[in-house]
């Protein structure tokens, strides 16, 4: 199966502003894809249909042939989302936010515990396992949110705008990270307005514009028309 497959996908919120138009697409499994399009295009709705935070009102997505609705506990299983902004406890420790997303998937401590020394390590955050998120900087609380939908070991990882704000010192680390993670097997979807991101990482992409899919091709290609 495909690690994605939209289908006339619409949106159109309760102010009446119709933010996704009958979009279609589809990644297989293994690509690294980039939603690339400008502010207010609809890519964030798109995610959100896709991690179940946002209502679709017609149309279809499936993950991993798990249709986002009909089937959202294995949709959500296969699926890691990292979004834009930070939704963790201030107050929690950065072990304990891995830790008690792990347990949202049904693992247990033991499953969780060598499983999130592991992330954090890679993403440089073990150091800080015991501090509390508030006292992260942003790029940290940026990784962690990172850590976090890895713990499960999601099939395909969606990430929202992963670098926007970030300096370049850290963005050239995340793009080294996820090219590792998409390397070894995990199907990687981002959204981005930076064409340079999409140049760097991706093989393929959608561009969206006013709630359209207006090119759906291959970067090479994408960059071979400019
Ligand atoms: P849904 O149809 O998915 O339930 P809603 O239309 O209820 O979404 O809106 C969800 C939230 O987003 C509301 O609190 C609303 O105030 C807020 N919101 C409204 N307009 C915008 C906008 N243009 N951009 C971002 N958020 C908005
Ligand atoms: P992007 O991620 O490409 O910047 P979004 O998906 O966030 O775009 O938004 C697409 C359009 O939908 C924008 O015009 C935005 O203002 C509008 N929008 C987003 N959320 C809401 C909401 N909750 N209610 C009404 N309009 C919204």
């Amino acid at each position: 199966v495909p690690a994605l497959v939209v289908q006339n996908l619409t949106k159109t919120y309760d102010n009446g502003f119709q933010a996704l138009k009958g979009i279609s697409l589809s990644v297989e499994q293994g690509d690294f894809f980039a939603l690339l399009g400008p502010n207010g295009a609809g890519k964030s709705t798109t995610l959100g249909i896709l991690s179940g935070l946002v209502q679709k009102t017609s149309g279809s997505a499936e993950v991993m042939g798990a249709d986002v609705n009909a089937d959202a506990f294995n949709a959500r299983r296969y699926l890691g989302v990292v979004p834009q902004e930070f939704n963790f406890n201030q107050f929690e420790k950065v072990i304990d936010i891995v830790i008690t997303q792990a347990g949202y998937f049904g693992m247990t401590q033991a499953e969780a515990a060598p499983r999130a020394e592991e992330l954090l390590r890679a993403l440089d955050l073990w150091e800080k396992r015991d501090q509390q998120s508030r006292l992260l900087s942003g790029g940290m609380k940026r990784r962690l949110m990172i850590a976090r939908a890895l713990i499960h070991g999601p099939k395909v990882l969606i990430l929202d705008e992963p670098t926007a704000g970030v300096d370049i010192e850290l963005r050239r680390s995340m793009w080294a990270f996820m090219k590792d993670l998409n390397a070894a097997g995990t199907t990687i979807i981002l959204t981005t307005h930076y064409l340079e991101e999409a140049e760097q990482l991706c093989r393929n992409v959608a561009i969206i514009n006013h709630g359209e899919i207006v090119q759906n091709t291959s970067v090479r290609g994408l960059l071979s028309q400019l």
